[in-house]
């Protein structure tokens, strides 16, 4: 198949290209920069600009592309956030209408738009999206795909949970502490923490852009929901170390901002659409799933 990947050059985006090629995909990666290459095509999503003749057919159009949501949300940051996600999805959904044949359009979101502290409820792609900036951002982020959809293309939200992988820069901040013997739960710890290993993310994109049968929604976490103490507990295990020192919730606030909400609150999410269309987990569990990050 042919796929275009917006956001190629990221962890997420240089993980998927190498899986689809190596599995004999076509993959054209868009960049913001001038293209060094045949697989490469600039475009200018701020400006909405892409030209989809350069697109060359494709079948699956998908949306990595995003600012950092780990930096300090300032008023202008949070537009960096807010614009690098819809002005991305908005100009291939664009592109999507303008192609004769309709290709399916994916982009990537985040579990964080059911809300920041949802305790034991359970969250399914049923679940109302919240109230706050990332639900903000996430309603209009997935919101970009709708032209796109209205013109005939399958489309579908990629609500993901925190990519578990020793070269990911969120993991590696995650264990980083427990390495120096410092690691310890986040806050109290008993918060629900979607996660997921990076096989199963790749394997869940694929399953959903070559399912027909998939659209809409699609929560890509562990069908076994862990705690951050689970998790916790998991990675200090796996590198032989000891969980004694937990960060206090003041700690992760003056350091983080009001990102670290995301991190302290709860969110009991469950890959139901998945489940629910024959994809089964290689990691189903958080043990499996740390295991696999730092194999
Ligand atoms: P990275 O930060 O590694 O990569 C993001 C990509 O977005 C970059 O390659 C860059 O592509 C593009 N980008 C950055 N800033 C802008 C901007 N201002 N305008 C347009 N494009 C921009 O992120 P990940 O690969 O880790 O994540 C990809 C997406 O998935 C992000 O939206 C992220 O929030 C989301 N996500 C990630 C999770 C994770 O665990 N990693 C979990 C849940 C969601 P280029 O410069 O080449 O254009």
């Amino acid at each position: 198949m042919k796929y275009v990947l917006a956001g190629a050059s990221g962890f997420l985006g240089k993980a998927l290209t190498r899986d689809l090629v190596a599995n004999g995909h076509q993959v054209l990666r868009l960049v913001r920069r001038p293209a060094s290459g045949p697989d490469e095509v600039r475009w200018d999503p701020a400006r909405g600009d892409l030209d989809p003749a350069a697109l060359d057919d494709p079948d699956v159009l998908v949306n990595l592309a995003g600012a950092n949501i780990g930096r300090p949300w300032t008023p202008t940051y949070r537009m960096t956030i807010r614009e690098s996600r819809v002005s991305t999805t908005a100009t291939l959904a664009a592109a999507a209408t303008r192609l004769d044949r309709r290709p399916v359009l994916l982009t990537q979101s985040g579990i964080g738009g059911y809300g920041t502290d949802l305790g034991d409820r359970i969250l399914t792609e049923d679940s109302e999206l919240g109230e706050g900036f990332l639900s903000d951002v996430v309603r209009l982020w997935e919101g970009a795909l709708e032209p796109a959809r209205e013109a005939g293309s399958r489309v579908a939200a990629l609500r993901t949970g925190v990519v578990l992988d020793s070269k990911a820069p969120a993991f590696r901040l995650l264990s980083l502490p427990f390495r120096i013997g410092l690691g310890g739960r986040l806050g109290p710890g008993t918060q629900y923490f979607p996660v997921v290993s990076l096989t199963d993310w790749i394997r869940a994109v694929r399953h959903v852009a070559e399912n027909d049968s998939v659209s809409g929604p699609v929560n890509i976490t562990l069908p076994t929901p862990a705690t951050n103490r689970e998790l916790t507990e998991a990675l200090a295990t796996a590198l032989h170390r000891p969980s004694s020192v937990p960060v206090p919730a003041f700690l992760m606030k003056a350091a983080l901002g009001e990102f670290a909400w995301e991190l302290l609150g709860s969110k009991r999410a469950l890959p139901t659409r998945l489940q629910s269309t024959g994809f089964t987990f290689h990691h189903p569990t958080v043990t499996a799933a740390i295991s696999a990050a730092l194999a």
